[in-house]
């Protein structure tokens, strides 16, 4: 077929590769197209930090399948199409007093992406990840063949679907349950924490509310290495709401970005001081907040680089990795620690730095672990790749392991040595004949 040629990126703007691309906006052409092709592998909104979502040759465009196909009010059930956007299903089903089971940072991602990456969101330590609400998903496979997948249903490819980062098979539409709530309101309480140690003993007291999250100042270094503001929050009870904002409407409408990056900013913007200022700056305002419960706009609470539009062109045209592992529990403090020390030494700390509590995760490739996972952005500089090569490799000793949907750089073997179930995936992959059919830059340089 043929098939214009165009460079595509994740968000992090880097690695950028030439790739043909095929837009299909039907479900029902969906198994031609894929027939029609290999190497190929299924992109939702490019929200995936690096090379996940361009395809070794051909790159299936699920953005236009946005339809919404079922809702059942009594259950809660929702059926959409993959390419569906977060955004979208939020601004529907939110003023009806619905809200997803699990959210990312970032409300503009697909459904196939979310399960494709298995995401997590501020509440896994208590609900898990997207893939553990999914009832079933459609997915097409290899041999353009369209089945169901779910619990009872082809379980082996559904577990290996959630997580597997498109190297499965398409997902075409997606099942699961929304939750109620009462208002779209979030009481936030936050914490100082003075070091990494009191801000780990925090997300723990923390581990009953419904949201925990802490945001690191990663530039403090000595006795304030790691501190941080805990933030834990739950979705506000109407009388909760009326009781400290009477006038407050039950579900705020979604908010237009207020502010946008228009140009990239240039390398220099970016240093270690700007970076240091706005650290400090943030730790203040947020002390300033500490102790009694205040509500929040679920906008700002779940996504608050939301407000910003196009905030990776921040980092320049050079781009950014986002630099996320997880640390099994027993050695996260000493092995987190050490990491942020690194950190902070070579003076490129990052704006944001996000430590969070994670549970156990089902899906085969899945990221989750019992553990502490740490997130932080650093723009694509000479003395960035070794930096993050040393710690890789204090993550894998640890047992830990780096979140494919952010990675732009891990070599293979820190791959191999930290997915145990990798030769399970690689074999159902061959056995269904994926492995001839899907592949992404991601999988080809990580050896899937
Ligand atoms: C600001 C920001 C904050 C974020 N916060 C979080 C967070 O808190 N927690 C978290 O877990 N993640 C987070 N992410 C990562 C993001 O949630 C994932 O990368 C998600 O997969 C992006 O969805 P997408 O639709 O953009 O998918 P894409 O980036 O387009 O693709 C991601 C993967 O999904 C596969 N895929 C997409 N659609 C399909 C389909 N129809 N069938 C099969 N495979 C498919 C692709 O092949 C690729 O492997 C964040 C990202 C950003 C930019």
């Amino acid at each position: 077929m043929n098939l214009p040629y165009g460079m595509l990126e994740g968000w992090g703007r880097f690695p950028r590769h030439e790739t043909q691309l095929l837009d299909c906006p039907f479900p029902e052409d969906l198994a031609a197209a894929t027939l029609s092709a290999t190497s190929l592998i299924a992109r939702g909104n490019g929200r995936s930090y690096g090379d996940a979502a361009v395809g070794d040759r051909v790159t299936l465009l699920c953005r236009g399948l946005g339809r919404m196909r079922a809702f059942d009010p009594q259950t809660g059930m929702l059926t959409v199409e993959a390419g569906t956007l977060l955004s979208d299903i939020i601004e529907s089903f939110l003023p009806r007093g619905w809200f997803p089971p699990v959210v990312p940072g970032t409300k503009f991602v697909t459904v196939g992406g979310m399960i494709a990456s298995d995401v997590h969101g501020k509440n896994h330590h208590r609900d898990g990840g997207f893939g553990d609400h999914l009832a079933s998903f459609r997915l097409v496979r290899a041999d353009g063949e369209t089945v169901t997948c779910s619990r009872e249903e082809n379980p082996e490819l559904f577990f290996a679907s959630i997580g597997g980062m498109g190297l499965t098979g398409v997902i075409a539409e997606a099942t699961f349950p929304m939750k109620r709530v009462e208002t779209g309101w979030i009481l936030q309480e936050t914490t100082v924490a003075p070091d990494l140690k009191a801000a780990i003993a925090a997300l723990d007291r923390s581990g009953d509310a419904t949201y925990s999250v802490a945001w690191i100042d990663c530039l403090a270094r000595g006795a304030s290495l790691g501190r941080s503001l805990v933030y834990a929050g739950e979705h506000a009870s109407r009388d909760e709401m009326k009781a400290m904002m009477p006038e407050a409407v039950l579900y705020p409408d979604l908010r237009q970005a207020r502010l946008g990056m228009p140009v990239d900013l240039p390398g220099w913007a970016l240093n270690s001081l700007s970076v240091k200022a706005f650290n400090l700056a943030y730790f203040r305002a947020g002390q300033r907040k500490a102790g009694a419960p205040h509500l929040v706009h679920w906008e700002p609470y779940f996504f608050p680089l939301d407000g910003i539009r196009d905030w990776n062109r921040l980092y320049g045209r050079r781009g950014f990795v986002q630099h996320q592992c997880v640390v099994p529990e027993d050695r996260a403090e000493a092995v987190l620690g050490e990491i942020i020390e690194r950190f902070s030494r070579s003076g490129r700390g990052s704006f944001l730095a996000v430590l969070k509590k994670l549970g156990p995760a089902s899906g085969m490739m899945s990221f989750p672990m019992p553990g502490y996972t740490l997130a932080l952005d650093l723009p694509v500089t000479e003395g960035v790749r070794p930096l993050l090569d040393q710690i890789d490799r204090i993550v894998v000793e640890a047992g830990g392991r780096l979140y494919m949907a952010k990675d732009a750089r891990q070599s293979r073997d820190v791959f191999e040595a930290s997915n145990p179930r990798l030769n399970e995936f690689r074999e159902l992959r061959r056995a269904t004949g994926a492995d001839g059919r899907f592949s992404s830059r991601l999988a080809t340089r990580l050896g899937i």
